[in-house]
């Protein structure tokens, strides 16, 4: 018998011929034993960089090159111990750069993984989340819109199931799919409509699909090395400090130039002066500053991870701290998602639910009177719609340990939890209050077809057969559904929907909505035989209007606090939902969102605006409601006119352009579909608003801790070359030799500046405005803070060695002096850079890695003071107490000069941020 291809099955030869049950999917055994077989599910990845690689990296830079080569001249010349020591120190500070930059790719690969995505699976007959790498032939996936498909897989179960297939095809529009078997045999992948394809994405609809092939066995996976995209993980802050670097190389070079000419024309031995140039360039030039800026960056994304912020691109770490607006969906991300149905609204008659949670237990009363569900005949079709047009089941889960233990007086192992959306959730409680549930009707009405709830439409609908007839049962939207109706149950009769009575509809809804409930409205269709049923129009119209659902969605507690914090940091926090306005409205009240005067627009007004207009006004709106997903790509286009730094949030596949389009588009980690995910920068694991203001707060402690090291790094280099440079050309010995240049980097420049870059944040973090996003990272006067601080150095240790050779001591003591200064001088000079103010201003015992870092590098150097066998090689003498007070003394200068000066407040150090009082408008660049 001539071979089948996988698209000519029928679903048994499917199953058979892949091993696996429709109805059950894998157990997890054969799961496990076809993982083995077949390998993971995974496109092959880029080449990595081999640690080894990593390591040599180290050593590529042209002034260590030179250094290297100097010294094995030394060494040829005689000077072996020399030699050996700068080799050693050399070494060393390769290994510290490769430790760095190892756990700095390390830890973004981490992330990587973090936000890989999963595929819902049948395995041992129930649903699953596994991650989509352990997926393996014969697997079930459940696919539904805004899915990645996981895998190559042959449809068998569709509804509505529309694919964009442009990696795969080229062909933009979404392709609709089908689970029949197609007879032809060679298909182009294109006309292959009942496959679906790896890395492809759901844009509509749900299906259930066997999976064929895995990993680079699918289509994709032919391709993999054509689209092996490597994602620009290097922050605009990393590329502008790469050129800075560049620009520093070359003054480093120019001065050290200079200091070699000058040394040589005051008598200096030509060769001694050469090498101690090259030392100085090597320390000069801050060649640790892009590992520490990524180690900044990683380890804070690792704080991030912490607080339930995935970061998926690295470069929004920075644009986080300059965010002005955050666009928040409401649902799950402002509330908490728990939806419980409170009132009911049947043809005039208003109706109160009692219950909490998911818990199905409770009642429903009118008036003081529970109803009669038994002669209730509209009560109920409304909980028949809602049971039937629901995908949501509840289920009793056990209480984890660690709940119990919270929940001490709790004697319940068991508590009812929801699978699905919560909305339908709520009303699968509803129904099961009153004993109706999809279960229940089980038998009695057969689901043949579906046509999904989709965020554009507001609606969903199902198709069922009852006693031998056909039924449509839709929820809804009320202000949408009711368009669809044309008839209304009203006191038992099935009556005209009258303009005034659908007056009276909207009052109902409107109402509700005004206490904060969210309105879903209930409709159903009896069908006639030769009624048509294959598309959305053919049945959702004509409908019978049933009534009203009115259900709670608490605000998250947090939040409230989250948003003042965001008001306190000059940051606008506005609400966009697909939600009725007056829901959206009362709930932006109850949380803080809605200035006096501020301004809700509704999706219809929305779309009459132009741009033009809508521009005019953007800064005044904080509540968008009954917006579709791509209103919020016009919203955020316009707060980026303003000069606004967007955050977005979004979870659905049509968010995906706006989350793009914004500067921080961020995805719901439990809600939000791959699609939202792949195109955002930011994921938030519990979908939390309040984890979005944490993120912030890290991005903008990134940053500062970012220009702490940067302003110690560079005033620390500026203080090593004056301090040459200078004596130098006032015709002084040299102050330090090349080891002690090199060791003063090594010790100084490591330890001490990787723990700022892992600093606690100043209290008032979140008390300025946001930066500008064009801001140059010397603003603020860094520059000044970094030259001035410099030249203090500089001229204090030159000080020092001064003093100490005028009192007629040798030469090695006065160097010896100098070193130690130097060291002193910026071991101080780092607690300074805690604070944007000065030393005093901040606990410097606060920060235990930088005391750590600090303690850990004064032994460093009292052990070339005083171990005997490291003398001669550094050229170093124990220093006497007379010295040690010319140490301190020339060391602390610095720190007690700007301190002075920014207590009494000289510009350099008065705090030029100023608080600021929130009234919404667009950031001031400072
Ligand atoms: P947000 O954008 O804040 O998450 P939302 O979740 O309220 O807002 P949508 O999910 O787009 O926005 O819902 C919009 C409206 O669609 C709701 O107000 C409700 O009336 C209706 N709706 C929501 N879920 C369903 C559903 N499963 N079936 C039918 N109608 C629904």
């Amino acid at each position: 018998m001539e071979h089948k291809s996988w698209h000519q099955m029928e679903k048994e030869e499917l199953a058979q011929a892949l091993g696996s049950a429709p109805d059950r999917g894998l157990t997890s055994e054969e799961a496990g034993e076809r993982l083995q077989r077949y390998g993971r599910n995974e496109l092959s990845e880029g080449k990595k960089i081999s640690p080894i690689t990593l390591f040599l990296n180290q050593f590529k830079d042209f002034m260590v090159l030179v250094l290297v080569g100097a010294t094995l001249i030394s060494g040829l010349l005689g000077e072996y111990l020399d030699a050996l020591t700068i080799v050693a120190i050399i070494v060393l500070n390769g290994i510290l750069g490769f430790i760095q930059e190892f756990r700095a790719e390390r830890s973004l690969r981490a992330l990587k993984e973090l936000s890989a995505p999963n595929a819902n699976v049948m395995r041992n007959g129930e649903v699953v989340v596994v991650p989509a790498s352990e997926l393996v032939p014969g697997d079930i996936v459940l696919l539904e819109s805004g899915d990645r498909v996981p895998a190559d897989i042959r449809l068998i179960e569709t509804n509505s199931f529309y694919a964009e297939e442009s990696a795969l095809t080229g062909e933009s529009v979404p392709v609709g799919k089908h689970a029949s078997p197609i007879w032809e045999h060679d298909l182009p992948l294109g006309d292959q409509r009942n496959l679906g394809f790896m890395g492809t994405m759901v844009t509509r609809g749900t299906a259930k699909g066997l999976v064929i092939r895995t990993g680079m066995n699918t289509e994709m996976g032919k391709i993999a090395d054509l689209i092996q995209q490597t994602e620009a993980m290097e922050t605009p802050l990393q590329h502008r400090l790469e050129q800075l670097g560049k620009i520093l190389i070359v003054v480093a070079v120019g001065l050290t130039v200079m200091v070699v000419i000058a040394g040589i024309l005051h008598g200096q031995p030509t060769y001694g002066m050469f090498l101690a140039g090259v030392s100085l360039a090597v320390a000069a030039i801050p060649e640790g500053l892009p590992a520490i800026v990524t180690i900044a960056l990683a380890l804070g994304v690792q704080r991030m991870i912490k607080r339930k912020a995935i970061v998926r691109k690295l470069p929004s770490v920075e644009t986080l701290g300059c965010a002005s607006v955050i666009c928040s969906d409401k649902t799950g991300t402002l509330t908490q998602n728990k939806m419980t149905v409170t009132r009911l609204w049947l043809g005039g008659r208003r109706l109160e639910v009692s219950g909490e949670g998911y818990e199905p237990v409770g009642g429903i009363t009118e008036g003081e009177a529970a109803v009669d569900l038994k002669s209730d005949q509209p009560l109920r079709r409304l909980l028949q719609i809602a049971a039937l047009c629901n995908n949501a089941s509840l289920y009793k889960r056990p209480i984890e340990e660690e709940n119990k233990k919270r929940k001490i007086k709790e004697a319940r192992a068991e508590e009812w939890a929801l699978k699905g959306d919560p909305t339908e959730g709520a009303l699968a409680v509803l129904g099961a209050k009153l004993g109706v549930s999809a279960k229940s009707l089980e038998g009695i009405y057969n689901r043949i077809k579906e046509f999904p709830f989709d965020s554009e439409r507001k609606r969903m609908s199902v198709l069922v057969t009852h006693q031998g007839g056909r039924l449509i049962c839709a929820k809804g939207a009320p202000d949408l559904l009711l368009e669809q109706c044309s008839y209304i149950l009203w006191d038992g009769n099935i009556v005209p929907l009258t303009p005034s009575l659908k007056q009276k509809v909207s009052q109902a809804a409107e109402e509700m909505a005004g206490s904060a409930l969210r309105v879903l409205g209930m409709a159903y269709r009896d069908l006639r035989p030769q009624d048509a049923c294959e598309t959305e129009q053919e049945v959702e119209c004509q409908l019978v209007f049933v009534g009203l659902t009115g259900m709670i969605d608490p605000p998250r507690r947090e939040v409230r606090e989250a948003i003042a914090t965001c008001r306190r940091a000059g940051i606008k926090t506005v609400m966009i939902t697909g939600d009725h306005q007056l829901t959206a409205e009362a709930i932006a009240g109850q949380l803080g969102i809605m200035p006096r005067g501020g301004m809700a627009v509704n999706g219809r007004q929305l779309a009459a605006m132009s741009d033009e207009q809508l521009d005019k006004i953007v800064n005044n709106i904080y509540v968008y409601a009954r917006v579709s997903p791509e209103h919020k790509l016009r919203i955020v286009k316009s707060l980026q006119r303003q000069g606004h730094v967007v955050a977005m949030t979004g979870d659905g596949v049509n968010d995906a352009p706006a989350i793009k389009a914004a500067d921080i588009g961020i995805a719901m980690g439990i809600t939000g579909t791959d699609v939202s995910k792949e195109a955002s920068a930011l994921v938030l694991s519990d979908d939390n608003f309040a984890t979005i203001v944490s993120a912030i707060e890290e991005g903008r402690g990134i940053y500062e801790n970012i220009r702490k090291f940067i302003r110690y790094l560079l005033a620390s280099n500026v203080g090593e070359i004056l301090t040459m440079f200078l004596a130098m050309m006032v015709g002084l010995p040299l102050p330090l030799v090349p080891i002690q240049i090199l060791w003063v980097n090594l010790v100084t420049d490591g330890l001490p500046a990787m723990a700022l870059g892992v600093d606690q944040a100043e209290k008032d973090l979140m008390q300025h405005k946001p930066r500008s996003a064009k801001e140059n990272i010397f603003a603020r006067r860094l520059g000044w803070k970094i030259i001035s601080r410099g030249i203090l150095i500089g001229l204090c240790t030159l000080g020092a060695f001064w003093i100490t050779l005028r009192s007629g001591t040798s030469l090695v003591e006065a160097q010896t002096v100098a070193f130690a200064t130097l060291v002193m001088a910026q071991l101080i000079h780092v607690f300074d850079c805690r604070s944007s103010r000065s030393i005093f201003h901040r606990n410097p015992l606060q920060n235990r890695y930088l005391v750590l870092a600090v303690l850990s590098s004064l032994v460093l150097m009292l052990c070339v003071l005083y171990i005997e066998a490291l003398q001669p090689i550094f050229k170093t003498v124990p220093l006497d107490f007379r010295s040690w007070c010319l140490v301190f003394v020339a060391a602390g200068i610095p720190t007690f000069v700007m301190g002075i000066g920014s207590v009494l407040g000289t510009p350099g150090n008065k705090k030029t941020r100023t608080r600021i009082p929130f009234d919404g408008s667009k950031p001031i660049a400072r």
